[in-house]
């Protein structure tokens, strides 16, 4: 048996302009702009990451940024539900927070209310990516970011989880289970919730099963991929190696310069990573200066003039003038 997975290393999502995404996620939801970098696939696009004050896994939520682009449509084989831990008691302050910035809340009482007896507020970013807040004991002892504007027993503790949209479930149970290693730990309604096993920041995966829905488009607004973490190299090659045993179509080993990665399709059509815990986000910049300017790694550093004009100008928290 592979190491087990200790939670979400990070999740990736698409936006449409940059400065409102970065506004959004720093200056409302106080996550700390930990890298700024381009999509090592298409360096026009920026690649925009958040996490707490160091980017540590399982707090980290990723962007790639086409503007202009147009929306993607929910629905099978996505991650509908992107989930933030906040300490208990924090709702009251984010519903009054939110709504001061003009977010909409979701008053749907299937969406906003309780789920496996925990309080969550669901709501929806500027490109409509669908969020929630849960509140979850314990999550005031976890690390976050300490340098933005909300109160420190209020401020997000890396992820809670995601939720998967699924139109069947039975292979993709014995997959999260036989295959990845969690526990199935329950289930409200048509939402099944499977764990980690570990009490650590994006340790939960909900499934949420609908047989009738119809297969969504990934674009602006949605989720990517969920990445799970591995703790170094070698545990990545044993996961790869029994992900292809068990029939699995996966990349070989790809440089992300902040960690490395595969990628894998779960059977219903969400697209899994797994990436390792090293290097990590101080590999090219100290913790102080994190996000303070705009990073590319070594084989692209020679086309930075070119990367640099084909990409729109953006303000960055506490930076008066970087890129
Ligand atoms: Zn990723």
């Amino acid at each position: 048996m592979n190491p087990p997975i200790p939670g979400i290393h990070h999740v990736t999502a698409i936006a449409s302009d940059p400065q409102q995404n970065i506004d959004f996620y720093t200056g409302v939801l106080g996550l700390r702009l930990v890298k700024l970098t381009v999509n090592f696939d298409d360096p026009r696009a920026y690649h925009l990451y958040y996490g707490d004050g160091t980017g540590d896994p399982g707090t980290v939520l990723t962007f790639f940024s086409w503007p202009g682009a147009r929306r993607g449509q929910p629905g099978a084989g996505q991650i509908g539900i992107t989930s933030f831990a906040v300490p208990p008691d924090s709702l009251p302050y984010w519903r009054h927070r939110l709504s001061a910035a003009g977010v909409r809340l979701d008053t749907d009482l299937t969406a906003s209310g309780d789920r496996f007896g925990q309080r969550i507020l669901t709501f929806q970013d500027h490109d409509g990516m669908t969020l929630e807040l849960v509140e979850v004991e314990g999550a005031a002892e976890r690390p976050f970011w300490q340098g933005a504007e909300v109160p420190a027993p209020h401020a997000l503790r890396g992820f809670q989880g995601v939720t998967l949209e699924e139109e069947g479930f039975e292979a993709t149970r014995h997959f999260l289970t036989d295959v990845m290693g969690f526990a199935q730990a329950g289930e409200d309604g048509q939402v099944f919730r499977f764990t980690t096993g570990d009490d650590v920041p994006g340790s939960v995966i909900d499934v949420r099963t609908a047989p009738s829905l119809l297969p969504g488009r990934i674009a602006v607004g949605s989720v990517h991929h969920v990445a799970w973490r591995v703790p170094d190299d070698s545990a990545q090659v044993a996961w790869r190696d029994m992900l292809v045993s068990a029939g699995l179509n996966v990349t070989p080993v790809l440089d992300r310069q902040y960690f490395h990665s595969i990628y894998f399709n779960e059977p219903g059509g969400v697209i899994f990573e797994i990436a390792t815990d090293p290097p990590g986000f101080t590999t090219d910049e100290s913790l102080e200066t994190l996000g303070s300017h705009l990073k590319l790694p070594p084989w692209l550093e020679p086309r930075r003039d070119l990367i640099e004009r084909s990409l729109p100008p953006v303000r960055l928290p506490g930076v008066p003038s970087a890129r």
